[in-house]
């Protein structure tokens, strides 16, 4: 069971010395006790009390983390069953699935095209994190031949599939000084998939049907002395698997229940229809995967299911922002106009968007409107006449233009009136309210 912040307390050594950087070792109780803080940043915690906190003080979603020529994977360390909560963590790691049934040239093929894959979104470079490789012809020379293909074009970290334990060893000769996923230990040949993860240091997905077979493996691999353990419930039709990915993570959450307190791995790709592939993706990246494998890799699905993942994954408290600045757009000379937004990046992005494939050149000055949007930075006191005239005058915007003129946002009209007197050798316009309209605006009116 949790402890609470105050049978935590009782537990520390209640000297109130400040080593932690909290005033009381009570404040450090109830973060500890909202797993908000590490136990390690104490270090006046005798033994006895340490072992008895351990169970606090661990994260109820153990981090586990795939790596391999300086790329990194991670999942776990949730905190929270609702992102409006909190935030969540680690975004689940995108894997294509090859089998060791397709040709060597077939897998280099597809490995290189998602590879390559990527896209930026508000200013951000998505991209696919990994290859997944199954021995499906159960044969220790497909898989190997099959790993080295997918080695000569990616080296993003990799999931190896096989039950047989000899097939397994062969692939992770290949990967050694990675830090594989090895799926999966089942009722039958966990103790020497679990030896194979200790020897060769790869995190190790359990199997089972039940939750209660997987609880029962991982507590066995634990034992073994195993601890990064991902969980494969096997459902794949979206009710059941959207029950079980909600059930490990509450029992992990609400009521500690360590047994299940591992990240999740999908295979969307396992679902009875092709078709049903995306559609069981996004839910697992809403709930609750920390691994996925696709079967199939196309720009149109991979999109979308990139930018899912990104917007989930997004702390819901911190608005992504572009930094303040001036932007130069179809580079601008001293006749361009000069615009004005705030650093909400949907916001940057949908005026920047818009006069760039226009073709038109302008200056855009970013204000610092602590992200947020235009109207709601007004309304909130962020976007003022007062901080749109320092921003002109801190990147000096004056000295790129021969014609002092801005051109405000239609939404915030009213500031033009306190702008001029902040700015009274300037011209001050007033746009469109919508971005879409810019191009017409600064051709017909600039
Ligand atoms: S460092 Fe430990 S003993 Fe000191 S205030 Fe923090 S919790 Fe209390």
């Amino acid at each position: 069971m949790a402890l609470s912040g105050i049978q935590i307390y009782k537990l520390l050594p209640q000297t109130n010395c400040k080593d932690c950087g909290f005033p009381t070792c009570l404040a450090f109780a109830m973060k500890l006790a909202a797993k908000q803080v590490e136990l390690a940043a104490c270090p006046h915690v005798g033994d006895d009390a340490k072992a008895q906190l351990s169970e606090a003080s661990e994260p109820p979603v153990r981090l586990v983390s795939l790596k391999s020529n300086g790329y990194e994977v991670k999942a776990g360390n949730e905190v929270v069953l609702f992102r409006h909560e909190k935030t969540f963590y680690n975004k689940p790691g995108l894997f294509i699935r090859l089998r060791d049934t397709e040709s060597p040239d077939e897998i280099k093929t597809r490995v290189a095209a998602a590879d390559g894959y990527k896209v930026i979104y508000v200013g951000r470079e998505l991209a696919l994190d990994g290859f997944a490789v199954e021995a499906a012809s159960r044969t220790p020379a497909a898989f190997s031949a099959a790993i080295n293909a997918v080695r000569q074009i990616s080296h993003r970290p990799l999931i190896l599939i096989s039950r047989d334990p000899a097939i397994m060893a062969a692939g992770l000769r290949l990967v050694d000084g990675e830090r594989p996923l090895m799926v999966g230990a089942d009722a039958a040949n966990w103790q020497a998939m679990g030896d194979l993860a200790k020897q060769h240091g790869a995190a190790l997905a359990v199997t089972a049907d039940t939750l209660d077979g997987l609880a029962d493996l991982t507590v066995k691999l634990k034992d073994l002395g195993v601890q990064d353990l991902v969980l494969d419930p096997t459902a794949q039709r979206l009710g059941a698997s959207l029950a079980l990915n909600t059930q490990i993570r509450r029992l992990a959450l609400r009521k500690n229940f360590r047994p299940l307190g591992y990240p999740v791995i999908a295979f969307p790709g396992d679902a009875d229809e092709p078709a049903q592939e995306s559609i069981l993706a996004a839910h697992a990246i809403a709930k609750y995967a920390g691994f996925i494998v696709l079967d199939h890799f196309a720009p149109e699905t991979a999109y979308p299911l990139l930018v899912l993942r990104e917007n989930i994954f997004t702390d819901p408290q911190k608005p992504i922002q572009v930094q303040p600045g001036v932007y130069e757009i179809n580079n601008p000379n001293a006749d361009s106009p000069v615009l004005v937004t705030t650093n909400f990046s949907i916001t940057y992005f949908s005026v920047a968007n818009e006069v760039e494939s226009s073709g038109l050149p302008a200056w855009l000055v970013v204000t610092d409107a602590e992200g947020m949007s235009v109207l709601t930075a007004w309304a909130a006191g962020k976007f003022d006449a007062e901080r749109i005239a320092k921003a002109i005058k801190t990147f000096n915007v004056a000295d790129k233009v021969s014609v002092k003129r801005v051109v405000l946002p239609g939404h915030v009209a009213v500031l033009s009136g306190e702008l001029e007197n902040e700015l009274p050798d300037w011209e001050i316009r007033v746009g469109p309210r919508e971005a879409v309209d810019l191009p017409a605006f600064i051709k017909q009116s600039l």
